[in-house]
């Protein structure tokens, strides 16, 4: 097999992790040579794709299924974000500015809810409180039919929603409008990657191979499968979770409304969300079951599934003990039920009732076509599921596995890999330009050495 030129990082995968790194490389390092394998023919084709996921930005204001601490590391990285769509000048095209809330029903949630506001007052302070009054009149079907008392917490004019897919051709775009050797191998499907006895590695795809000196395999949940072909990650397996939606027949609302947590429940509660492909529709969701494919609406290819859930002991034990849990085994029961044809809507409408209290079973239908698989890990060790994003790193290899928000973290992740990058390579990471531009804010609060001058020389 012809073995192609030397590169100095290849990025496997061309969602928004991929794209966002190809993007941080070609703009904020002196790197030359970058390529980037994404296995469909156009980036963004899973996760990252705006059926698939709930296009929030997430910052963290709404999201009550987050403690402080997360709230503020989200906060930072969707900073990133929208600091790109406002800088680069994707207003309206890639990030959309509209309302946003948290939603709590009955007594017990809305004393919760108040707690909430006076804690994270310090990291939102535009935040607002909307009594029924003001809801009545702001978003009507919130009160429509409505029995228990609400109140709600939340924001105006914010970049709310975010096309994922957009985002990523952007990030390519800018990529390719450098002055950088960048090639983009579409419908190529990386196979196999070894570390070489020089140290570089040799990625070999369904059609040929290249070398590279670096590579950060940003593949979803088929990036542990790489990293476990390799010998690492052996400490973790994935439990695939099933995202769907269900579109209501009108649009109802204009805000995104987030709901209160249930704490004992792993996953987001479901909300509301003004959906970007369907001129603003509401969109409810998403529900989460196990389901068994790596790839929603894709073909399922058994060998990697069965890699993928390393199904032993340990992982059997997670299995039980979330199993064991009253409040999660009814959860978990929902979600199935939810996912049936006949008796789906039923159960739905239950969960959307508690933000439009009038909403009928007739003016629900399920989002044929949308959502998508969260690659949730378990950590084998500790015999705990793990919430958010794993990383494996090993001297000029990385691993990323990014269930949500890790769509909203994209630049964030991508600034740890492209510094690590260039510690690696021995390469420039331009730090005030990337403050300038994605950061805004100190480098100090991000924990990275601060800059004297204008460059980073990682030696
Ligand atoms: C139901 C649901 C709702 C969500 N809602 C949100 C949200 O509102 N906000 C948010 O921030 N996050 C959300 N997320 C999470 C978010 O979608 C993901 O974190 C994000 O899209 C992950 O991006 P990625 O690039 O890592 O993965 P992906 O978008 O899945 O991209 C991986 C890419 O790798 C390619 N690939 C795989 N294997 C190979 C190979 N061997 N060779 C070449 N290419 C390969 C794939 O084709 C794909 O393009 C949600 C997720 C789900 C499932």
């Amino acid at each position: 097999m012809l073995i192609n030129k030397l590169f100095d990082t290849a990025i496997v995968g061309g969602g928004v992790a991929g794209t966002s790194l190809l993007f941080t490389l070609a703009r904020y390092t002196d790197i030359k040579n970058i390529i980037l394998f994404e296995k469909y023919d156009e980036v963004s084709q899973l996760n990252s794709n705006p059926k698939a996921n709930s296009q929030t930005l997430h910052v963290g204001d709404i999201e009550s299924n987050y403690t402080y601490e997360k709230a503020q590391t989200v906060k930072r990285s969707s900073s990133m974000v929208s600091n790109y769509i406002q800088n680069f000048n994707e207003v309206d095209k890639v990030g959309f500015k509209r309302d946003k809330m948290l939603l709590a029903v009955g007594e017990e949630e809305i004393a919760k809810l108040k707690e909430r506001y006076v804690e994270f007052q310090t990291l939102y302070p535009y935040l607002e409180l909307w009594d029924e009054e003001f809801l009545a009149t702001f978003e009507p079907k919130l009160m429509e039919d409505r029995k228990e008392p609400i109140l709600a917490m939340g924001a105006r004019g914010q970049i709310t929603t975010v096309d994922y897919k957009k985002l990523s051709e952007s990030f390519v775009q800018q990529a390719l409008d450098t002055d950088k050797n960048i090639q983009m191998r579409y419908n190529e499907e990386v196979l196999e990657i070894k570390r070489d006895e020089d140290g570089c590695f040799t990625i070999i795809s369904d059609t040929t191979s290249f070398r590279a000196k670096s590579v950060v395999v940003n593949a979803g949940a088929y990036s542990l499968l790489f990293a476990q072909s390799m010998g690492y990650g052996k400490e973790y397996a994935i439990l695939p979770i099933g995202g769907s939606f269900f579109f209501t027949k009108e649009k109802l609302l204009n805000s995104k409304v987030y709901t209160m947590q249930n704490p004992k429940l792993p996953f987001a509660a479901i909300h509301a969300d003004p959906d970007i492909t369907q001129g603003w529709n509401t969109r409810f969701g998403p529900t989460a079951f196990a389901l068994p494919k790596l790839e929603r609406y894709h073909e399922l290819h058994l060998k990697d599934l069965v890699s993928a859930l390393n199904i032993d002991k340990d992982v059997t034990k997670v299995y039980m003990n979330l199993f064991k849990d009253k409040t999660i085994r009814r959860y978990i029961l929902k979600n199935v039920l939810e996912e049936m044809p006949l008796v789906g809507k039923e159960v739905f409408v239950h969960d959307a009732q508690k933000v439009i209290p009038s909403l009928k079973v007739k003016d629900l239908k399920f989002a044929e076509g949308y959502g998508g698989m969260r690659p949730q890990i378990i950590d084998k060790k500790k015999q705990e599921l793990m919430l958010g994003e794993a990383k494996i790193e090993e001297d000029g290899l990385t691993f990323n596995m990014t269930p949500s928000p890790g769509a909203t973290s994209s630049l964030a992740i991508a600034l740890k890999d492209a510094q690590s990058i260039c510690e690696h390579l021995n390469k420039l990471f331009y730090m005030e330009k990337h403050e300038s531009e994605i950061q805004r804010i100190k480098s100090s609060l991000l924990n990275i050495s601060e800059s004297k001058s204008t460059q980073i020389a990682f030696a």
